[in-house]
């Protein structure tokens, strides 16, 4: 599936928004987070310490995502450095590992290859891959109560590319889902921004890769991810 015009000019519109409400969000935060760490004293008197903690965490949460957002929409070049593309598979899914847990689903690394080298922006192709299982999860919720939920990560060597396999048994795709998939706020889901896909897919090219997908309604569904290797 390649990207359109059309989808690049959505992206990059996109990104002027989501850079302007960031900002305009990020400055109330800011002085909200001033007058909680203010208030702080008071709270501990009244034996609330516990909430000023929440506050704060949650403050910091929404910053968090706002970084995350602005970050990936925002058409920047990517920050590389030299990474081993197993290690990185490795800290993502131990991110994802309660999350697989309550969903009843076993994640599980394969690697052909060892010490396959790429020269990336480490964060965002986190995120790329983040968002790839969290949509295999929640394929994989969609799918009766007692089915085995199962997403398999393999990587290999193709050539001079390092391949990333990311594989789930969840409720697959039609091809009209299939054929808007990377559209910016294409989504299927009720909580679902639409965003994931589009954002993977452009940090994926910024980084000289490519994603393919293939799809079987009720079987399951297979993303592969090419990112260059370094020498
Ligand atoms: P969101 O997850 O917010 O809906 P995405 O861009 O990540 O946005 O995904 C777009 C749509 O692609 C989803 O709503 C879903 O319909 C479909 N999709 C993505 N990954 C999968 C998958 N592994 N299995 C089935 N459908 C998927």
């Amino acid at each position: 599936i390649e990207q359109t015009a059309y989808q690049n000019d959505k992206l990059a519109m996109l990104g002027k928004i989501a850079a302007a409400i960031a900002h305009e969000i990020r400055n109330p935060l800011t002085s909200i987070r001033g007058f909680i760490q203010l208030l702080k004293p008071l709270l501990l008197q009244l034996g609330k310490e516990e909430y000023a903690r929440i506050i704060l965490a949650e403050i910091d949460r929404a910053n968090d995502i706002i970084y995350e957002f602005l970050n990936s929409s925002k058409p920047s070049a990517p920050m590389k450095q030299r990474e081993y593309i197993n290690f990185l598979l490795k800290e993502v899914i131990m991110l994802c590992e309660s999350e697989a847990l309550m969903k009843g689903c076993g994640i599980n690394l394969e690697s052909y290859d060892q010490d396959m080298a790429i020269s990336i922006d480490v964060k965002q192709v986190k995120q790329v891959i983040l968002n790839i299982i969290r949509n295999a999860m929640d394929a994989i919720g969609e799918q009766e109560q007692e089915h085995v939920g199962r997403i398999d990560v393999i990587t290999r060597r193709e050539g001079s590319f390092a391949e990333i396999k990311i594989r789930d048994n969840g409720k697959g795709m039609d091809t009209t889902t299939l054929s808007r998939l990377f559209d910016p706020f294409f989504t299927t889901k009720v909580a679902g921004t639409g965003l994931g896909l589009s954002v993977s897919y452009r940090i994926i090219r910024n980084h000289g890769g490519s994603i393919r997908v293939a799809s079987n309604p009720g079987e399951g569904t297979e993303f592969n991810i090419y990112l260059p290797l370094v020498e």
